[in-house]
């Protein structure tokens, strides 16, 4: 056995707190080591090459690396191992980046237990063998879900490719809030006009399969074998024969809240969210239906010219197979109202926020696009707008910005002056962020050819006065005390990861954050990728974001699954558990606790009911590796022998 130690510098990242060459000469001195060295940068072209030309030199017979973290490079290292002839598997990689140079600053202690790692590494490469993949199929069929623009862009360019998809969207239409909103910044076209020729896209593409009024309810399997199950809501409408003639809504009486509009004007129990709608098909919601409330109606399937109202309509389960996931389920605006009662806490009907605005703005919006007070309908005058509510507020735990907040006030302020010629805009503000390609230039617009007064500081109260409503805050700048006397507030109110995201997230296996964004692989190098292999992320699922990065990310989504699916096979991790059959007890416990159903049941010829790893379906998540009383199933890299011998290691310096 030729162990050969390598101790990256990653230029100052280590070298600056850890004395990489004394770690180096202390490996000269351990047990089988014949060969140790510093590299620059361990992970560019001459450091593989480096290591490369050592092992085959000093004919070494495994790899000790000291660098970055595994979940970065130990891939990249792999490769350069196996280039070097080596078993990809005979290779050790020590974190003394994040585990020591990142969290001290003593270089004596830094450098000591960078030594003791080093050394760690090494006695459990000492327990190493060559471990080889195996390849499985992949299943050609994708899932997307979220029918916002992310997951519209998505779900198109991966059909494009040839690829069915499967759109899952919980409401009864595609378009999810870019739907909502009237003109979008910084180019001001209309948001309609450029959704929704994509949504009808999505209905007419032959690789698309477009389910409404569904959610996903679990979810099996793994990378490239997935197996999902699909609840498909009643909706008491049978969409292949509904031809979104509106007849049904026109003549309910049931009334029931307008989700689609914010809560702004009212809809009905059963009914089409907009004109636009992709399918154009209506829902009936029977918690507002006077015939499951009295029953006493059924006005709907009497005028249903297509005969396409089904009361008995009964909730299913779709079950199917795909190779990858694509989850682009958006945002929903935090709910302010709790932890702002300066500003009325949603009792005020001149308090609005800026997604309600957005639809009173819009031609196709409840108002039909005229700008009103809900109050008394009168076209307000001065209209002030408060950015940051639920947004870089730590006072309430809400340190996140929500990233479009100032773009989207600017352009309300900019649209009220086109709607109304003679109306002042005021926006209290803490910063402008305009970060992209535009968007500064946007911002001056609104001030100086729409005249809006942008006005630096924090809002502290709301309260009406003689039917107006008084805006009071501080003008940081002159140090003012500013009161306004506004016939409208516009609340530019932050995002929240869209409701349920985190019962998602479990179901999916993957991670999120405190406001149930879901979490990136790496916010670098792999920005639309999860942590489980096979499902990726698209659009404001993964924090706030405006239209363009929304839709770049749905695209960069979409090249890595169709990158994925091309293959049609792909090569398994060998790290898989492996059951001693001679020891197995047969208690299959190891089952009950797989969670990729990964351990059937065999018979041995001497009749013992026994545990078996079905290897191609085994992620190596060590579950079973626990859960088995005899501890009989070692996961292969992870053996007791090779943990013992590491840890043994440890305690003996
Ligand atoms: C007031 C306001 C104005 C804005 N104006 C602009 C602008 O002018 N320009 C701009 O670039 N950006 C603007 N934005 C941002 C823009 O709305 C987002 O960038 C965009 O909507 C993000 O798209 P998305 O598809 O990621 O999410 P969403 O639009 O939120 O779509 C997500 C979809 O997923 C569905 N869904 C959620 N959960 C599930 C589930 N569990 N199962 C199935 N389906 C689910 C939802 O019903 C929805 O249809 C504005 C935002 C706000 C709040």
């Amino acid at each position: 056995m030729r162990i050969g130690v390598f101790v990256c510098m990653c230029g100052n990242n280590i070298a600056a707190t850890v004395d990489t060459e004394k770690v180096a000469e202390a490996a000269r001195s351990m047990r089988d080591v014949y060969h140790a060295e510093t590299i620059k940068y361990s992970c560019s072209d001459p450091g593989q090459r480096t290591i490369i030309d050592a092992v085959e030199k000093k004919k070494l017979t495994r790899v000790v690396l000291a660098a970055c973290s595994p979940r970065m490079h130990e891939t990249t290292f792999r490769r350069t191992v196996k280039a070097a002839g080596l078993n990809p598997f005979m290779f050790e990689m020590v974190n003394i980046r994040e585990h020591v140079s990142w969290i001290h600053s003593d270089m004596e202690e830094a450098t000591n237990k960078s030594i003791d790692l080093v050394a760690k590494g090494v006695a459990r490469a000492r327990k190493q063998t060559p471990l080889t993949s195996s390849t499985v199929p992949l299943t050609g069929r994708v899932l997307v879900v979220g029918g916002g623009i992310a997951g519209i862009q998505a779900a198109l360019d991966i059909a494009d490719s040839g690829l069915p998809v499967t759109l899952v969207e919980r409401d009864s239409t595609i378009g999810g809030n870019m739907a909502r909103l009237d003109k979008t910044f910084p180019t001001l076209d209309c948001s309609s006009c450029i959704l929704t020729p994509r949504m009808v896209d999505v209905k007419n593409h032959e690789n698309i399969e477009l389910m409404v009024n569904a959610e996903v309810d679990r979810v099996r399997g793994y990378i490239g074998n997935f197996e999902v199950d699909i609840r498909k809501k009643a909706t008491c409408v049978d969409e292949d024969k509904c031809t979104g003639c509106f007849k049904c809504e026109e003549k309910c009486p049931g009334k029931a809240p307008d989700e689609f509009n914010q809560g702004i004007g009212e809809s009905k129990a059963i009914s089409i969210p907009f004109p636009q709608a992709v399918p154009l098909v209506a829902t009936l919601r029977k918690e507002y239906c006077r015939l499951f409330i009295r029953g006493k109606c059924s006005i709907c399937q009497k005028v249903c010219p297509a005969d396409a109202i089904d009361y008995e309509q009964e909730e299913r389960i779709i079950t199917e197979k795909y190779g990858a996931i694509v989850v682009a389920t958006g945002y929903d605006l935090f709910d302010w109202t709790k932890v702002y009662p300066e500003y009325g806490g949603g009792r005020y009907p001149d308090v609005v926020t800026s997604l309600q605005y957005e639809r009173m703005l819009s031609a196709s919006g409840p108002t039909g696009g005229h700008v009103q007070r809900p109050s008394d309908g009168e076209e307000p005058r001065n209209v002030v707008f408060i950015c940051c509510v639920g947004s870089r507020d730590e006072s309430i735990g809400r340190p996140l910005c929500c990233s479009v907040g100032c773009m989207y006030a600017a352009k309300q302020a900019i649209l009220t002056k086109e709607h109304i010629p003679d109306s002042q805009s005021y926006v209290f503000y803490i910063d402008i962020r305009a970060g992209s390609k535009g968007y500064e230039e946007f911002t001056r617009r609104a001030q100086k050819e729409f005249g809006a007064i942008y006005l630096r500081g924090r809002v502290g109260l709301i309260y009406p006065r003689d039917g107006r409503m008084v805006v009071m805050g501080t003008d940081t700048l002159s140090a003012d005390q500013v009161e306004i006397e506004a016939d409208l507030v516009v609340l530019v109110v932050g995002l929240n990861a869209a409701a349920g995201a985190g019962e998602l997230a479990r179901k999916l296996n993957i991670s999120y954050d405190q406001y149930e964004f879901l979490s990136e692989s790496h916010p670098k190098l792999r920005p639309v990728e999860t942590n489980t292999g096979g499902i990726f992320l698209a659009g404001a699922c993964q924090g706030p974001k405006d239209i363009p990065d929304s839709v770049a990310q749905a695209s960069a989504a979409a090249s890595k699954v169709i990158g994925l699916l091309s293959k049609g096979e792909m090569e398994t991790s060998p790290l898989v558990a492996e059951v001693d059959q001679k020891k197995c007890i047969g208690c299959f416990k190891c089952q009950e606790v797989c969670p990729y159903q990964a351990i059937e049941e065999q018979t041995l010829p001497d009749g013992r009911l026994v545990a078996h790893v079905i290897e191609s379906l085994c992620q190596g998540c060590g579950l079973c590796n626990v859960a088995c009383p005899p501890s009989v199933i070692p996961l292969k890299g992870y053996t007791d022998d090779q943990l013992l011998a590491e840890t043994l290691e440890l305690l003996r310096r």
